[in-house]
């Protein structure tokens, strides 16, 4: 992995599966401008931070992974100069707008402060699509899950980190993830214990022995990253994982990790 002003910075805000003392549900900053997924890790960021926000890219439309962006928008709308753009698949930008920005959950920052000048914008990024911004580029990937759902993948200046969203076992992530040169970081989820398998297939989540099965359709070997561990169960998930991939070393993700790229 390379350091150094060229690149990207990516942080962690949330990689919990639940809520409770010391834990935040998913979001990764990129950089100081983009959001991946705004779950409650976003609730930590100093207001002038949260004010740069200039894109917001959501895996899905699940409230662990949405619930920070209403409150986002009604905290720093007064003071944009242009809309935030939310992009994401069209199912879950869809399910954001319905459910949440519908005027009883929440007011429509599509339309507020004025429609002429909103808060939010919405672009559409189906699976396969790109966005470039500036030297970065995020692939979204289709994954399995309950939902429409999508993970990314982020590329700049050669450096790839793969974020998995939400998923259970697939072909379609790994085989995006081939498609590159060289995948340097992979974060993974694995929100489930072997002992709730039935419970992760019914949901669509990893457990360890699922995420073991799947992991060698990578040809590449990343630092292996575990994230969205159910609250309680960190431990457990952990040994079971370490248990399955003896020759491989995989870590286990918390929030305020920094990768540098
Ligand atoms: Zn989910």
């Amino acid at each position: 992995m390379r350091c150094g002003a060229d690149g990207m910075r990516i942080k962690i805000l949330g990689c919990s599966g639940g809520i409770g003392a010391g834990l935040r549900t998913t979001s990764l900053m990129v950089d100081e401008d983009i959001l991946v997924d705004t779950g409650t890790g976003i609730g930590d960021l100093p207001l002038a931070v949260l004010r740069r926000v200039r894109h917001v890219f959501l895996t899905h439309s699940h409230l662990d992974h949405t619930c920070g962006l209403p409150l986002l928008l009604d905290t720093v709308f007064d003071t944009l100069k242009s809309p935030i753009m939310v992009h994401g698949r069209e199912e879950t930008l869809a399910a954001v707008r319905k459910h949440i920005f519908n005027w009883v959950m929440w007011p429509d920052f599509a339309e507020l402060p004025n429609r002429e000048a909103p808060a939010l914008q919405y672009g559409i990024l189906e699976p396969g699509a790109r966005v470039t911004l500036g030297d970065r580029t995020l692939e979204a990937v289709a994954v399995n899950h309950s939902v429409p759902a999508a993970g990314y993948i982020i590329e700049a200046d050669g450096a790839v980190f793969a974020f998995s969203g939400d998923t259970g076992p697939n072909e379609s992530f790994w085989r995006a993830l081939n498609g590159y040169a060289q995948v340097n970081v992979l974060v993974i989820e694995c929100a489930f214990p072997n002992r709730n398998a039935e419970i992760a297939e019914l949901a669509r989540h990893y457990c360890p022995r699922t995420l073991a099965t799947d992991l060698p359709k990578l040809r590449h070997t990343p630092e292996i990253w575990l994230t969205h561990l159910k609250p309680g169960a960190e431990e457990e998930i952990f040994a079971e994982m370490q248990a399955a991939l003896p020759d491989r070393r995989v870590q286990r993700l918390r929030g305020g990790e920094v990768f540098e790229l």
